[in-house]
């Protein structure tokens, strides 16, 4: 095994032993394709996306939200082209009747193997659509076929201009949303990095048609910005231009946003010129008009856009692989151990601090960290421990990521000396080290930390 492939194992191992991911349906065997997040998961996964939306809706001027159904007309995805064209190429291993992607085969001198079981005997690859069908209601009738929608963006095209009308923006504005997307992929692979459920932010940035280009580059270095105020380093976030082959044919220029996690360098967001394909698709389709018409120059015409389109479960994926580190601790005794340390970057760690009564049969003592507790709850997710030894509860926090450490001593209650009452401890995850805050100034500083 190499030293990534440890890693990885590691990190999966981390997300199960404290609750940030469970295999969906576990109990049963578990679904492919389908993860769970559990309570730390949640945590992680509810600050990336508060975050996103607070930096890419509510800080500006220029986009609006919407929360489009899952459900989606038959007509919209017709329309789209993904009922036509949204296909992975497939094949089907005769040996070990594998059924694999076509475009992921390794070769050996040449030749395609099956992956599993090194076969060369495969099928002829065909198209397999990615879109999950259902049945609305009772009826067996083909026009009762709805789809799970395969992205957000469809439904934030299918409303430009409800949107358009009740906010009143001018171009250049975006309307922007976070929400589930399904594909049946093939190979769901990569703990979740590909699954069959997911989760995207996508940003519909509308604009003239000669915006996009530079509105394109503009959208790739605030998306890379983001990812570095999230606590990714620059230095495993990489820029690919796609190539003119593997572009959408109605795309004028789209670059992939990748990052190395431990099974290679995989892409996290999808930065795209869509030109005015989409809406000029629902346009011609439904027969109703999705264009803009500009004031100053009296001009109708369809937008063009540009599309920032970014993975959630991806992105918490490299969080977690980012975050994941081990170093050597020694104690007081003089002993080293191996500390598992999650280096969260405050704004996205789950839990923002651990509040811990040094000893819990002394009720002064656990009076007053239910007391800080209940100061700091409002404004940010804390944890309160009082089992086991401190040093046992600050490493249990370490392996959850919290940045911060709160220990109410003797001090605080002014036993020690008076000018002490009132304050407590206040630990760094990162370098363990240890100042005295008055509990007064503790929210401030919490807040402007995780801000
Ligand atoms: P890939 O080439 O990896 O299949 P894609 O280029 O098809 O991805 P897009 O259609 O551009 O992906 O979707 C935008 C974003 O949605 C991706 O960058 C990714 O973060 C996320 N995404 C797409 N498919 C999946 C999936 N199966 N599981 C998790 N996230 C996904």
């Amino acid at each position: 095994m190499t030293a990534d492939q440890q890693r990885m194992e590691k990190i999966v191992s981390l997300c199960k032993r404290r609750g940030f991911i469970f295999q969906a349906s576990e109990i049963y065997g578990g679904l492919n394709g389908a993860w769970d997040y559990g309570p730390l998961g949640v945590e992680l996964k509810r600050n990336l996306k508060d975050y996103w939306w607070r930096v890419m809706v509510r800080e500006r001027d220029d986009v609006v939200g919407m929360d489009g159904a899952i459900l989606t007309h038959r007509a919209v995805l017709k329309a789209s082209g993904h009922e036509d064209t949204f296909s992975d190429p497939m094949v089907d291993c005769r040996t070990c009747k594998a059924r694999l992607r076509a475009d992921q085969l390794p070769e050996k001198s040449g030749v395609k193997q099956c992956p599993n079981c090194g076969g060369k005997d495969l099928t002829e690859a065909r198209p397999f659509n990615l879109m999950f069908s259902t049945q609305l209601g009772a009826s067996a009738e083909p026009d009762a076929i709805a789809y799970l929608r395969p992205e957000t963006a469809q439904s934030i095209f299918v409303q430009f201009k409800n949107v358009l009308d009740v906010s009143r923006k001018k171009l250049p504005f975006g309307i922007a949303q976070i929400g589930k997307a399904f594909r049946n992929e093939i190979n769901p692979r990569n703990y979740i990095f590909r699954s069959r459920e997911f989760e995207q932010m996508e940003l519909e940035y509308f604009c003239r048609p000669e915006q996009g280009m530079e509105l394109l580059d503009y959208w790739l270095a605030e998306r890379l910005r983001f990812y570095e105020n999230i606590g990714l380093a620059r230095k495993n976030l990489h820029v690919l231009t796609v190539p003119d082959a593997d572009r959408a044919f109605y795309s004028k220029g789209t670059y992939d946003i990748e990052y190395d996690f431990p099974f290679g360098r995989q892409e996290l967001e999808g930065v795209a010129y869509r030109t005015d394909y989409d809406l000029t698709q629902h346009q011609n389709t439904s027969g109703k008009p999705l264009d803009y018409f500009d004031e100053e120059t009296k001009q109708r015409f369809v937008p063009h856009v540009v599309e920032p389109s970014a993975g959630v479960d991806r992105t918490v994926l490299a969080l977690i692989c980012e975050a994941y580190d081990e170093d050597t601790v020694t104690d007081d005794k003089g002993k080293s151990e191996t500390r598992i340390v999650m280096r969260f970057h405050p704004r996205i760690a789950p839990i923002k601090a651990g509040v811990f009564p040094l000893l819990k049969n002394q009720p002064a003592l656990v009076e007053k960290a239910r007391d800080v507790q209940a100061l700091l709850r409002p404004h940010m997710n804390v944890f309160y421990d009082e089992t086991g030894a401190i040093g046992r509860r600050y490493r249990r926090q370490d392996e959850a990521g919290t940045p911060f450490g709160i220990t109410i001593d003797f001090e605080t209650l002014g036993e020690r000396a008076p000018e002490l009452r009132d304050t407590v401890t206040l630990r760094d995850r990162d370098n363990m080290k240890q100042e005295r805050v008055r509990i007064v100034d503790l929210l401030e500083r919490l807040a402007n930390a995780i801000a």
